[in-house]
């Protein structure tokens, strides 16, 4: 074998300790010396090195003769592609090197004459089309493998290079390689690995193996045989095996393929040939634990005697993978923090949420940003009023909007999925989306949208109208026509068991943005730590209740005020009650009021017409009340700590029934402390005057009891200004979070509401890396965040720190929060486990 300069062997046989690594000779070359290294009956290989190979595509031949000296002097020869990571792609195999006429004969004698033509029929087949480069249609179009045939082909090769079909082993050889290594080399290949993540230099490795046939007299055959279900993970022997075949025959081989194991829908390996099959079965048993994963084997059976030719990672669904790694620590293969780092924290949407099968057909309408995962089947509807009509009778329902606010609210809890013309990651629709675990695709601009006609209109101009069924593909952003097959959320035990390994591990904690029983609920049993972020104001969100907080918004007398605000205090320490109750002692943030208007102001004729009847007031009235509330920039208006100043009685009564609500769920269980959250602050006088007045009501509220409590007062930094000045406010503040979600709207003058007009366009131009409202800007929206962190701890060392914008759900934005030394992320429930399981891959 030859040497280059350094000790890489250009080509060297495959022994258990021959110099083969994955970084020079590529995965499978690498894979097979672990095999060989186990004694499994692996054919004799020799692996080509990348440099080797390169050489090779630029004219230089490695020493063939070498090469064959390894091989006895009848064997006939495949070779296979071995890049770096098996996902890059590489040419496809070619197998029977070797024939000839002379072999065509002795195979005869050995294997049979159909055998013996099958065999050089495929080398002729792939010479011609992949190293010749002859047209496909005149050789691959046969119609029977037999001696015919093969006659028929090595003429048509003739015809077609009027030259007659290389005899030599050695030039069939060369040939072979030269192509294979060119194709690596070819523009489209390049092009194709790169878009899978392989770099500009990704060398390729080959290896030539010997060629067990798998076709001749006695049991002949190949096929491929896992000890795992790719799907759900669970222990199963699967996979195929065809007789008289070779190659990777057995996959395409449809109903003609046997079964492995005994199956009532037809023969099987384990019946034709039980011991074949029991070896085969101890072979990946060892392989699974010595390679440390779940392994398919690829083998031939020749006249009953097995054969290992490569082993490949078993395929797997997202759902899979969880109970493989799972499967494999709890066997004491792996450590369980290994099973925790090889799960893909992402993937994990695909356990919680219903998904569209990964194989079923996708008849695609147009697209937008995936703003809520999971997907949901059902018919078109308008408006919400449609929506809650569908719902009671039975019928499932997409509710498709311009934009969603709450009236719209009512609707989305009708409805199996939300798909919006308009908004972005932190849009109205999808934080209420995510909120509920509903699927939701907003700002899908693609589709044009017609709600007065009550109509989509796709890219490719098909039309939609209510009541044709579509589907929200909330994970991928695609709208889809149609009921494609779906794949259904579990979270079973594997799931469970990953979790409590993964949470063992971690180091920073994960509260739930929760605004209802309902989301605190489902983050409890997510294991959320506490609430970050309740929304209070969307605790009106509920039918019938929208009405009383719109009230409160158009009550331009103290004493209206007063009767809407007393009619608002049960409301709310009944929820507060209920949400202490629910989080059982773990931490409850409550954000008094952050009432951005626009949210809130009736904008439909029967919002309004309801409003006016609560009223008593007419409806031009309210048209006319409605547009003086309205406000040019309404997310800068008269929402969050502005409201508490200017009209402070609101927040008064929210700190009471806070309090009061304190004191009875003590009672009941452990005593609770609240924390209390001041929204939008930009100067440090706001929060004095608010914290004088929330203390005051909780002295009040003391006295009236005659009953202690504790409580936390903190704020929520979501202006660059409250960041940049965070040290003098963090000494009125138990704790400060951060609303990223308002943040990088500030910081970039970036509508939140709006983004999602251009966001795509952004991203596809490399303008932005990412969409900022989903992945943290690090640069920029991180910059004031560590300023804010420093000073803030600087100021006040006891001041606690999280992120409370939708970022506590993005792996990547829990990393940097971990770095910047945040105590904890506070995301949305069904975002929770990926948080809890991204987290403790950091601290691993
Ligand atoms: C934020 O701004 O990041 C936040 C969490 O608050 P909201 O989304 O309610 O504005
Ligand atoms: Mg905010």
């Amino acid at each position: 074998m030859q040497k280059n300069g350094s000790d890489i062997q250009d080509a060297v046989r495959i022994t258990p300790t021959a110099p083969v690594h994955v970084a020079t000779h590529g995965g499978r070359a690498k894979c097979l010396q672990r095999l060989v290294r186990l004694e499994l009956p692996v054919p004799r290989t020799v692996a080509l090195s990348f440099d080797a190979v390169l050489g090779i595509a630029n004219g230089v031949m490695p020493d063939l003769d070498a090469i064959l000296a390894e091989f006895p002097d009848d064997a006939l020869l495949c070779v296979r592609p071995s890049s770096e990571d098996p996902d890059w792609g590489g040419p496809g195999a070619i197998l029977n090197i070797g024939v000839n006429d002379a072999c065509y004969v002795d195979l005869c004698d050995q294997l049979g004459r159909e055998a013996a033509a099958a065999i050089y029929l495929r080398f002729v087949q792939s010479y011609a089309v992949h190293v010749a480069r002859l047209d496909p249609d005149v050789f691959e179009d046969v119609e029977d493998g037999g001696p015919d045939a093969l006659v028929e082909i090595l003429h048509a090769y003739e015809a077609e290079t009027d030259e007659s079909f290389p005899q030599n082993r050695s030039e069939q050889l060369g040939a072979v390689l030269r192509s294979m290594a060119r194709a690596w080399e070819g523009t489209s290949a390049r092009l194709l690995r790169q878009a899978r993540g392989a770099p500009a230099d990704a060398g390729l490795g080959l290896v030539v193996q010997q060629m067990m046939p798998g076709l001749g007299q006695g049991v002949c055959g190949s096929g491929v045989l896992q000890l795992v279900n790719s799907n759900t993970g669970e222990p199963q022997i699967t996979g195929r095996y065809l007789s008289q075949s070779q190659g990777r025959d057995a996959l395409g081989a449809g109903a003609s393929a046997m079964f492995l194991a005994k199956d009532p829908r037809g023969t099987s390996l384990e019946e034709t040939a039980p011991e074949a099959f029991e070896e085969l079965k101890t072979h990946a048993a060892l392989m699974r634990r010595r390679l440390r994963e779940e392994m398919q084997a690829e083998f031939v059976i020749q006249d009953g005697r097995v054969h290992i030719l490569d082993g490949v990672r078993v395929q797997r669904s997202a759902r899979g993978g969880l109970r493989m790694a799972v499967g494999l620590a709890e066997d004491n293969i792996i450590p369980p923090q290994e099973a925790v780092m090889r799960i893909d924290a992402h993937s994990l949407n695909e356990l919680l949420h219903r998904q569209v099968a990964p194989d079923a057909r996708r008849d695609v309408i147009g697209d937008g940003i995936a703003a809520s995962p999971g997907a949901a089947t059902g018919r078109l509807v308008f408006t919400s009023a449609e929506a809650q009509a569908s719902a009671s009778r039975g019928e499932d329902c997409v509710l498709v909007r311009r934009e969603t606010s709450p009236e719209d609210v009512r609707g989305m809890h009708a409805s199996v999925a939300v798909l919006t013309e308009k908004g972005g990651m932190t849009s109205h629709a999808a934080v209420i989306g995510r909120g509920l675990g509903l699927p939701c695709i907003v700002g899908a601009n693609s589709i044009r949208f017609d709600p007065r006609r009550k109509r989509l209109r796709a890219a490719d101009g098909r039309v939609f109208r209510a009541g044709d069924l579509i589907t929200i593909d909330g994970s991928t952003g695609q709208v889809l026509a149609g009921e494609p097959a779906m794949i259904e959320a579990a979270q079973d035990g594997a799931f469970q068991t990953l979790m409590g390994w993964a949470d063992e591990a971690r180091d920073i904690s994960i509260r739930t943005n929760a605004d209802t029983p309902r989301d605190a609920t489902t983050a409890r049993n997510f294991d959320a730590q506490g609430i970050g972020l309740c929304r209070t104001e969307h605790m009106f969100f509920d039918p019938g209740r929208l009405t009383v907080m719109q009230e409160m918004i158009f009550a331009e007398t103290p004493s209206g005020r007063a009767a809407v605000l007393a009619r608002l205090l049960p409301m709310q320490r009944d929820d507060f009650r209920e949400l202490f109750r629910i989080m059982e002692g773990t931490p409850v943030c409550i954000r008094l009021f952050d009432l951005p208007l626009h949210e809130f102001l009736p904008t439909s004729q029967s919002g309004q017409r309801e409003l006016s009847e609560a009223l008593g007031l007419p409806v031009s009235e309210v048209t006319r009340r409605v547009e003086e509330l309205g406000e040019y920039n309404p997310m800068l208006g008269l929402r969050g700590v502005r409201l508490g100043v200017t009209v402070p009685e609101i927040y008064d009564m929210q700190a009471r029934a806070i309090f009061e609500a304190t004191l009875e769920a003590s009672e009941e269980g452990a005593p609770v402390v609240p924390e209390i959250m001041i929204p939008l602050v930009s100067a440090k006088r706001e929060v004095e005057m608010v914290k004088a007045r929330i203390d005051s009501v909780a002295a009040a509220v003391r006295l009236e009891r005659g009953r202690e409590f504790d409580y936390r007062l903190g704020v929520m930094v979501e202006t660059p200004r409250a960041a940049l000045r965070a040290d003098e406010i963090a000494t009125h503040a138990a704790f400060l979070s951060f609303g990223t979600n308002d943040l990088t709207q500030m910081t970039y003058g970036l509508s939140r509401d709006d983004a999602g007009r251009f966001m795509s366009e952004y991203v596809r131009q490399g303008v932005f890396p990412e969409d900022p409202f989903h992945v943290l800007d690090v640069d920029g929206v991180g910059e004031l965040l560590k300023l804010g962190v420093q000073r803030g701890r600087e100021a006040n060392p006891d001041v606690t720190l999280s992120i409370c914008g939708e970022h506590g759900g993005n792996p990547e934005s829990i990393a940097f929060c971990r770095r910047a030394g945040f105590d904890y992320v506070s995301c949305s429930p069904f975002r929770v486990p990926v948080a809890r399981l991204a987290a403790a891959q950091l601290a691993i």
